[in-house]
């Protein structure tokens, strides 16, 4: 096979060839055709090719391993995440099958209706868990409009507050200007209630306290909370999948909020003095002045 290898190369005019390796991998084969200007090629022009093929293996070794790398990586959090969902809903099945039997059992109609509600709610949790899952695992998509972020953050608190109206909890907007940018509304809403629920959940009687600044490159929210903060150790993991510290959390609300801001083009900052609060900064590109 070799030898008419090179008499295909030698037929087409190639005379030195070098391989394209790297780590014992053939990756192909370098070939170069007669010198230009005549002559042959010295031991100096062959080291010179001999190079060139190692650089390029190098380059498509990393290129490889580096694709490899970032398919293992999704599968592992789809592997991570498929096992998270299974036990979400383990729990949750498990309590209305039992409600379910208790219900045939039963007939008196004040416990069936106690048990009716406990299923509902039980319904309703799952929904809940599904939906953060799906709102991980879909690509978010944005249909940006331009809008006022002060107004719709203040839409946004009023809808949180009564979500929480059992809570002592405190939401507020400073919102003495319109502040114009362009967003996706329904992503933003889901960045905002998957904050502010940290901060309830942090600590029920605390407060938001949500403010704007704006210069001619970025429009910053800022969202700053007195619910105790984080250590150190939290705030390095803050945004990684799965991370939590509740029992019965998802670990997802921090990561889906950093996609969120990516997928807007923004970025979100965090900053947090353990035993006091914390500061989110979301940082949105300013819109883009048509004149
Ligand atoms: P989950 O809320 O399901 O735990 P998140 O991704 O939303 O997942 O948050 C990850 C962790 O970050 C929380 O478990 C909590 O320890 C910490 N955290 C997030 N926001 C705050 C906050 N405002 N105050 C204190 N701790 C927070
Ligand atoms: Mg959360």
């Amino acid at each position: 096979g070799l030898a008419k290898q090179i008499s295909d190369m030698e037929q087409v005019g190639i005379e030195a060839v070098v391989p394209i390796a790297a780590e014992g991998v053939l990756y192909g084969i370098l070939g170069f055709s007669r010198k230009r200007f005549g002559g042959v090629y010295d031991p100096d022009d062959l080291e010179t090719f001999r190079l060139l093929a190692a650089r390029t293996a190098v380059a498509i070794a990393i290129h490889i391993s580096s694709a490899k790398i970032a398919k293992r990586e999704h599968l592992a959090v789809i592997g991570e995440m498929t096992a998270m969902i299974a036990h979400e809903i383990k729990n949750p099945l498990g309590a209305i099958k039992a409600a379910a039997e208790q219900i045939s059992i039963h007939k008196n109609e004040m416990e069936c209706e106690k048990l009716t509600l406990m299923i509902r709610e039980e319904v309703l949790r799952l929904d809940t868990t599904i939906k953060t899952y799906l709102a991980f695992a879909r690509p978010v998509s944005i249909e940006s409009e331009e809008i006022d972020i002060v107004k719709l953050t203040v839409r946004c608190a009023e809808l949180f507050r009564n979500e929480a109206n059992e809570s002592n909890f405190e939401v507020t907007v400073r919102n003495e200007k319109v502040i114009k940018v362009a967003i996706d509304p329904d992503a933003y809403r889901q960045l905002f209630f998957n904050l502010a629920k940290n901060s309830l959940e942090a600590k029920n009687n605390g407060r938001l306290n949500v403010t704007f600044i704006e210069d001619e490159r970025v429009v910053s929210v800022m969202f700053e909370d007195n619910c105790g903060g984080m250590s150190l150790e939290v705030i390095e993991k803050l945004f990684n999948p799965f991370f939590t510290t509740k029992t019965g959390g998802t670990g997802l609300g921090m990561a889906i909020c950093k996609k969120i801001a990516t997928a807007m083009d923004g970025k979100l900052f965090v900053s947090s003095t353990e035993g006091f609060g914390t500061k989110f900064t979301l940082e949105l590109p300013q819109k883009q002045e048509t004149t």
